[in-house]
């Protein structure tokens, strides 16, 4: 197996702002794998929150090569393999994952999303709204609605919160998903989450810092919304140690490894009772199609990481308003787009 990579730009359409950073924009790393005449395509897309960078991407991805052996369908051992030696770089595992789902799929002339026994890889993808003033808010907000979002995600945990929440709760009356990205302490987050709920939040992401992961079961018994992990969640591992403690897990391929050990966290959380999202990172459509193909298995899916881009140089995702779906396409139906 032949493995290559090289960076590419993304520009967003607005600069994208969490309670934490924000980014005009962004690279990330696309990996091809040639293998018998074929090449399978995946995204490496770092993030910082996790130590994970464009430069130890690259390094990992080069160590990689001596790792993969000549099989791409023994896709099993080839991961465990890596992520043995590069667990601290999983966004590069996530990549060679998608490579070799997509290569397999390419040979057996079927979608990854057959592939895996899944129903056609089809969902409602909520639609982030970044942190900026009210009144960029409100044009976001009226942009995403005529679009035809149809469940929107509002990252809060800052000043204006109570601002942007009433006048989307005026004009939207579906699921409204709130990410805190760890901006409260523990002594002040169940005030802060009890003055949320007349916004009727569907669920209420990582309210606390991700070490303070085990208050987040005080803030599950006030009943408001379901509570998940997103920053304390990264591993299968971490699903059990998050029992009792949230409602549910947000499923990131860079923080986990792909769709391998999504796979893994996903058992686990439904057998520990728990709810799942599929979460991404801003990406072009590469780095998209891979949790795309087992959306089918979460209740919440915010997959919209290309839809904010203003410039995709990836195409084979389809949208109609808010819901996304892969095609009939051989592996992930993902190609360039020709420009
Ligand atoms: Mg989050």
């Amino acid at each position: 197996m032949k493995l290559t990579h090289y960076r590419q730009t993304l520009r967003p359409r607005y600069t994208f702002a969490t309670s934490q950073v924000a980014v005009d924009e962004i690279e990330t790393i696309v990996v091809q794998l040639e293998h018998d005449g074929l090449i399978g395509l995946g995204e490496v897309v770092p993030s910082a929150l996790y130590g994970q960078t464009l430069e130890a991407s690259e390094s990992a991805l080069d160590a990689m090569r001596g790792r993969l052996g000549d099989d791409p369908f023994a896709i099993e051992s080839i991961i465990a393999r890596l992520i043995e030696h590069h667990d601290a770089q999983r966004a590069a595992v996530a990549a060679v994952d998608s490579a070799l789902y997509d290569w397999i799929g390419k040979r057996l002339n079927i979608p990854v999303w057959r592939l895996l026994g899944l129903d056609r890889a089809r969902t409602q993808t909520t639609f982030t709204i970044g942190v900026a003033d009210p009144d960029e808010i409100r044009v976001k907000v009226k942009e995403a609605l005529a679009d035809g979002y149809d469940a929107l995600k509002i990252k809060v945990g800052v000043e204006h919160d109570h601002d942007t929440l009433g006048y989307i709760r005026e004009h939207f009356d579906g699921p409204l998903l709130l990410d805190a990205n760890q901006a409260w302490q523990p002594d002040e987050a169940a005030e802060k989450i009890t003055a949320l709920a007349p916004y009727r939040p569907a669920m209420i992401e990582q309210p606390l810092r991700t070490e303070d992961w085990q208050h987040m079961a005080e803030l599950c018994r006030l009943g408001i919304a379901p509570i998940f992990a997103d920053e304390s969640c990264e591993r299968p591992a971490d699903v059990i140690r998050l029992r009792g403690c949230v409602d549910g897990v947000n499923i990131k391929f860079t923080k986990c490894g792909g769709i391998r050990e999504a796979l893994r966290m996903i058992a686990l959380a439904r057998g520990l009772g728990m709810q799942v999202m599929l979460g991404c990172f801003v990406s072009s459509s590469l780095a998209i199609a891979p949790p795309l193909t087992i959306a089918t298995l979460a209740d919440f899916n915010d997959l919209d990481g290309h839809l904010l881009l203003a410039d995709d140089p990836f195409e084979g995702i389809a949208q109609a308003g808010g819901i996304i779906e892969l095609g009939d396409e051989s592996g992930l139906g993902i190609r360039r787009r020709e420009i």
